[in-house]
């Protein structure tokens, strides 16, 4: 039994952390250059960022190791060093988390699909397989398969994870609002991604980036709809940005996600964080509610 999965027993909802991606760029990563590489370059940047959600209330936070995966470092020719990133950016979390935080550790999708043949199911599990080892040596708690939106490839990340690893295993997708209801760039909704997850063996599921707090509601819900026990685990995005004066503006400030948090925690989920554009400052936003509802049950 892993110890997460222990205190998400009891009830209580924990807090993750905010963007990682919005974050780095704020500290001067340039676009077209690899976010995973800073974990050995910039070790110092990236330590105060997963510092600042851990000061901020975060009980989970995750690892600068999104895009880590073979296909994605090879672009920047950096695929040989993929079990040097992963660990360094576990190493980082680590040292922010202490002992009593958990790191769950960032794990993306390829950029690959099965289904247009670009690549084979043996070659994303070695990829994931690879990162997921360099996370359990380096002392990740969890590993959180995050937006992700096909459910073949999320398939083979679960599968490499569990058996590879004794780390608990996060899944979350990433949900558009289509006038169809919500769906993931290969048309999956929440009830399909939860029945297909579950069985695939995952511990926690749920959903990140998107538009925005609010329709995390409507995705909680339907989730439920297919599992009223399985561990729930939400990271919106502050709304979807516009751009103002070459700058990504998000909508979904602090304050205005105030009103938004206790209905989401009333829809039965389990862990609240945030994806694009949040900061520590929403992060502190969620823990001072999410502290006040765990008060109320103990
Ligand atoms: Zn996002």
């Amino acid at each position: 039994m892993h110890k997460i999965s222990e205190l998400l027993e009891t009830g209580k909802v924990l807090v993750s952390d905010g963007a990682w991606g919005t974050y780095l760029f704020k500290k001067g990563l340039l676009s077209g250059t690899c976010p995973e590489e800073w974990n050995l370059t910039h070790y110092d940047d990236v330590l105060e960022i997963a510092k600042s959600y851990i000061n901020a209330g975060s009980d989970i936070i995750s690892t600068n190791s999104f895009g880590a995966n073979v296909f994605k470092l090879s672009q920047y020719n950096l695929s040989e060093k993929l079990s040097d990133i992963c660990r360094s950016s576990v190493e980082i979390s680590r040292r922010a988390a202490g002992k009593d935080k958990f790191v769950m550790a960032s794990l993306g999708p390829t950029g690959k699909f099965l289904i247009m043949g670009d690549v084979t199911s043996d070659e994303l599990y070695d990829s994931f397989r690879q990162q997921a080892i360099a996370f359990e040596t380096s002392g990740a708690d969890a590993v959180c398969i995050e937006t992700f939106y096909a459910l073949d490839e999320a398939e083979q990340a679960i599968k490499a994870v569990k058996e590879n690893t004794s780390l608990a295993v996060f899944c979350t997708f990433t949900f558009d609002k289509t006038k169809e209801g919500f769906n993931t760039l290969t048309g999956i909704t929440p009830q399909q991604m939860t029945e297909s997850l579950i069985l695939c063996g995952a511990d926690v599921v749920g959903a990140n980036c998107g538009s925005g707090f609010e329709d995390m509601i409507e995705i909680v819900n339907m989730i439920r709809l297919v599992s009223s026990r399985i561990p729930i685990l939400i990271q919106a995005n502050a709304g979807l940005p516009t751009i103002e004066n070459g700058n990504l503006i998000y909508s979904e400030t602090p304050e205005k996600i105030k009103e938004i948090i206790p209905k989401i925690i009333d829809t039965g989920v389990n862990i609240i964080g945030g994806c694009c554009g949040t900061t520590p400052d929403h992060i502190k936003v969620i823990a001072e509610i999410v502290n006040r509802y765990n008060q109320k049950i103990k």
